[in-house]
Parts: C-alpha cells; sequence; structure tokens
C-alpha cells in the first residue's frame, strides 16, 4: 500500500515558496509527478494557490491540463514539429530550445526560451545567442513568459559550477530581450538569494527529497509504503533462501515473504542490503530480490504472520536512504515505484 500525503506536498511546496522571496515557485510534476501522480497532485498544489507547472511531455501537460485551470503549463523538451496548434488550442507554454524551434513557434502565443548554461542536452547553445543577436527580428512577435535555464549540480553547494551557470545565465539574458527569469530548480532554491528569480522551478523536494545532501532534509516526507506479508515459513540450517542462493541459513530459520519486488521498482540491488520495518524493529531483507517477491528473515520477530504488513518507506527509512542503500537516487526511487501497489492519497 502506497500512502501520498498530499498535505505534506503542499506544506513543501510553501515552505519552498517561503526560501524564493524573488517570485513564485512552479511545481515540477513530470514524470507523473515523480511517479506519486501527476493528476491528484498537481490539482492539491493548484488548490494551495499554485499557478506555474512545468511537465516533460505534450502528453503530460495534456494529462494534468483540466486539473489546473488558468495556471501556465509549460513543456520542458519543445515542441515537435506538428503539434504547435496543440499547444495553442489547450493553452500550453512551450519551452522553445533551438533556433528551429523558435522559427517554428513564431508568434502562436507565449513561449520560454530556454538557455543552455552548462547541462548540453537542451537549450539555446552559445552559438546559437551569437545568431539570435546577429539576427534580432527572428525574435519579433514572440512573447517571451520567462526565459529559463537549469542547474548542473545544485545538490553540491560548493561545486563552481553553479556560480559560473549564474554568470553565463546573466550574460544569456543581456543578450536577449527582457523578459522575467526562471533559474532555480529545487536544490537551486538553497543556494542563497542570488539564485532567486522571477520564478523557482522545484520537483525533487516538493516529493519530500533532500534538496540539501549532507544536512537536515528541510522537507516533509511525503510518501509510506507497505507490503503485505503472503508466507512465513521455517527452513533448517542449511537450507538456501531466493535465487541463485545467495542466502544460506547459519540456524534454523524462519523467513517471511511479502508480496512486492523489482517489477514494483524495488531494486533489485537491494537484495540483502536493507530492512523492513515490523512492530517499530527492523527486519533484514535476505536473499534476491525477485520480480513479485521478496524475502525477510524474520527469525527474531515472533510477531510476524501472514497477513501483516512491512513498512518499506517511512520514517525508519526514507526515500533518500533506499536510494543510497541502491546506489541510486531519491529521484529514481519515486519515479520507479509500481503501478501495482494500491495507492491511498491523504487529502491536503
Ligand atoms: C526536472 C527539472 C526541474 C526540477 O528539478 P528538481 O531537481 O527535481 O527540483 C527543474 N527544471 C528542469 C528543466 C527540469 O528538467
Amino acid at each position: 500500500m502506497l500512502e501520498i500525503d498530499l498535505g505534506a506536498i503542499v506544506a513543501n511546496w510553501r515552505a519552498l515558496c517561503a526560501q524564493h522571496p524573488s517570485g513564485p515557485v512552479a511545481g515540477v510534476v513530470k514524470a507523473d509527478a515523480y511517479g506519486l501522480g501527476a493528476r491528484p497532485v498537481a490539482a492539491a498544489l493548484y488548490d494551495a494557490g499554485c499557478r506555474h507547472f512545468f511537465v516533460a511531455y505534450l502528453e503530460e501537460a495534456l494529462c494534468v491540463r483540466d486539473m489546473v485551470p488558468d495556471a501556465m503549463v509549460a513543456v520542458l523538451s519543445g515542441p515537435i514539429p506538428g503539434t504547435e496548434a496543440v499547444y495553442a488550442e489547450h493553452d500550453l507554454t512551450p519551452v522553445l530550445g533551438s533556433l528551429a524551434e523558435i522559427d517554428a513557434w513564431a508568434a502562436r502565443g507565449p513561449a520560454i526560451l530556454h538557455v543552455d548554461t552548462g547541462m548540453s542536452r537542451l537549450g539555446l547553445s552559445a552559438a546559437n545567442l551569437d545568431t539570435l543577436a546577429a539576427d534580432p527580428a527572428r525574435l519579433n512577435g514572440l512573447h517571451l513568459r520567462y526565459v529559463m535555464t537549469h542547474l548542473v549540480s545544485s545538490e553540491d553547494p560548493e561545486h563552481a559550477v553553479n556560480e559560473a551557470q549564474r554568470h553565463r545565465f546573466a550574460a544569456a539574458r543581456s543578450r536577449l530581450p527582457a523578459a522575467p527569469a526562471s533559474f532555480a530548480n529545487s536544490s537551486g532554491l538553497f543556494l542563497g538569494e542570488h539564485f532567486g528569480t522571477d520564478l523557482g522551478r522545484p520537483g525533487a523536494a516538493l516529493y519530500g527529497i533532500n534538496p540539501t545532501p549532507g544536512q537536515p532534509n528541510p522537507m516533509r516526507a511525503v510518501v509510506r509504503l507497505r507490503v503485505r506479508v503472503l508466507a512465513v515459513r521455517d527452513i533448517p540450517t542449511g537450507a538456501s533462501v531466493g535465487y541463485n542462493a545467495t542466502w544460506i541459513a547459519r540456524r534454523p530459520s524462519r523467513i517471511a515473504t511479502a508480496a512486492f519486488g523489482y517489477a514494483d521498482g524495488f531494486h533489485r540491488s537491494l537484495s540483502g542490503k536493507t530492512t523492513a520495518c515490523f512492530d517499530g524493529t527492523p527486519v533484514p531483507l535476505v536473499g534476491r530480490v525477485s520480480m513479485d517477491l521478496t524475502t525477510f528473515d524474520v527469525t527474531d520477530h515472533p510477531g510476524v504472520q501472514p497477513g501483516c504488513w512491512f513498512e518499506i518507506i517511512g520514517p525508519h527509512q526514507g526515500v533518500d536512504d533506499l536510494a543510497t542503500m541502491a546506489g541510486t537516487n531519491g529521484y529514481e526511487i519515486l519515479t520507479s515505484l509500481g503501478r501495482r501497489f494500491h495507492r491511498v492519497y491523504l487529502p491536503a
């Protein structure tokens, strides 16, 4: 059972607004709101007063559009040629990141201009900016809602690239028509007032991922994941558990089999590396995580019976903790959370 606390998401958004006094704070709800459900999340943020949303793709924008009437819904990946009319029809804001996209969009309505200051993925390059400076008429008729760029390493406040990007962004803006700016993602909001602009763009921190790694997490936890124990069995010393017999009982043991696995986004790399929480105490995961089933050593937990629940994500072990054990980040843990879990939304 995956519990998603919409009230915590709204509280996190309010905290991030306080962290960004220079302008409003958008909600980044791409990838189905980092796996948590774009429609309910966008609706809760809208009710709280959020009026700017970012998604990655056009389909995601169409999915949330009716939940956030009159709010800006911007599509980060840029319009695929031929889809411009769909943007206009649904009042979606494209993020233009190439000269071709600028030319194709022309004067169809408001747009955001994306400048590349170090990511080298999307956005106008330095050479593109030279071209535009030489031919400013190319931007005639374009209603620039924002000029934006994206930080490379904002979770590392010591990294020199943060300042370098700030300077490159300022230089790029000085070569473009005057327009409001959008800069900081979640961690960028914690880099100090120099990174404040006319629109913050956090995603991860809304969903409880720590935007200040190595420091206490200023955000509220949003997800709680519990899984059901299907079976409990006694095995003798020497018996193996799971695929490839990676765990062998060194004493007569009790093994609980829980109803989840890597098909639910519980990374196979967590085999043997993490614990569940039962009755406030940690229960070690043993053997390989398999597709639909995962095994735990409950020899020291006589209260565990078929039908009881193990907590996998909760106060004992947060999303970031699980990410560290799995060798990834919280973003990947959240966006991997499977669609088979029964989802319960706690209202805002
Ligand atoms: C995903 C994304 C964000 C949000 O980043 P977080 O680190 O999750 O806060 C902001 N801007 C752009 C361009 C993005 O792709």
